[in-house]
């Protein structure tokens, strides 16, 4: 099995590892804009071969994971080039403009859109790691639209990795990971953005910072040249989101400025029922 990612970050370069570690017989074959991520990942074996985007006609599994703005462009090349057997996986994590980018594609149904939900705050060739994928949920969309035996090869790949699939609508996708991921990016961002901005007059603070900070903070250390094409395609729900998050910073305001500790402790503690939702999630 030939298996080309086209990118080889985070997300692309943990699938070749897992693929790599689960068929045996499977050929990484790795395509990247920048060389130096080409021969890092060749060094550190994320991938056995660099290749060159024409070469994925030879391609029986070609996962392009690059991105979301790119992928607009990226994917219709690699379906014109790819033979009539071969799967397309695109893994952005944004569905519904990407599905429209190739929805009159003469070989639409060779792609497989699809959002895995893992991820670190780290990118490039030397995040890649093994099991990311393991127990995580992977949300495919418009899956009747991709080929029956390419669905069957995909999901015989996302059984062997570990994960769970959910099906959704592009539309709805989008809709909700603006709130569970889109949203906490933004949140983690200016919170950052909050604190060094204090630290530039309070040098103390950054020695105050506990575990709770680090932690709460962490996704501001993602790479700005994935997450500004996300905002942009994701704007109109992205936006929405926003509405509703500062609505409720405004409200817990105006109840500390009332003095009205009461309801702030009863907000807290129904916001507790997190607990038991997210109970479960590594
Ligand atoms: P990443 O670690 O930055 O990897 C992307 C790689 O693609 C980088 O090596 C990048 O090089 C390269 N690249 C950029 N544009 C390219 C192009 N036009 N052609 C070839 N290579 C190109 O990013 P990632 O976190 O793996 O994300 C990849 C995709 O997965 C994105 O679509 C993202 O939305 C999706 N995704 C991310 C997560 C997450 O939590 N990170 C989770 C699920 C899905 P440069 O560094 O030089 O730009």
């Amino acid at each position: 099995m030939k298996v080309f990612v086209i990118g080889i970050g985070l997300i692309g370069g943990s699938l070749v590892l897992d693929i790599k570690k689960k068929y045996s017989e499977a050929v990484i074959y790795g395509i990247d804009a920048k060389e130096s991520h080409l021969d890092k990942a060749l060094e550190i074996g994320v991938i056995e071969h660099k290749a060159k985007l024409e070469d994925v006609q030879n391609a029986d599994v070609v996962i392009v994971s690059i991105p979301v703005d790119a992928q607009l462009t990226v994917i219709p090349k690699v379906l014109d080039l790819v033979s009539d057997d071969a799967l397309v996986m695109d893994v952005g994590s944004t569905k519904e403009d990407i599905c429209l980018a190739v929805s009159e594609h003469p070989k639409r149904r060779n792609d497989l859109a699809m959002h895995p939900i893992a991820g670190t705050e780290f990118s490039g060739p030397t995040a890649a790691h093994n099991g990311l994928f393991d127990q995580k949920t992977n949300i495919i969309c418009e899956v009747e639209k991709t080929a029956f035996k390419l669905q069957e090869r995909a999901l015989d790949i996302f059984s062997k990795l570990g994960m769970r699939i959910r099906y959704m609508d592009a539309k709805s996708h989008d809709k909700h990971i603006a709130y569970v991921s889109h949203l906490s990016h933004i949140s983690a961002f200016m919170l950052g953005k909050t604190v060094i901005e204090k630290e530039k007059n309070e040098r103390d603070i950054f020695d105050m910072a506990g575990s709770g900070f680090a932690s709460t903070v962490r996704l501001a250390k993602s790479s700005p040249a994935m997450w500004a094409p996300i905002f942009e395609q994701n704007k109109t729900n992205v936006i929405e989101t926003l509405d509703e998050y500062i609505n409720n910073l405004q409200q817990f305001k105006e109840l500390m400025m009332q003095n009205d500790f009461t309801e702030i402790y009863n907000e807290m503690e129904s916001t507790n029922h997190i607990k038991q939702i997210l109970n479960g999630i590594k």
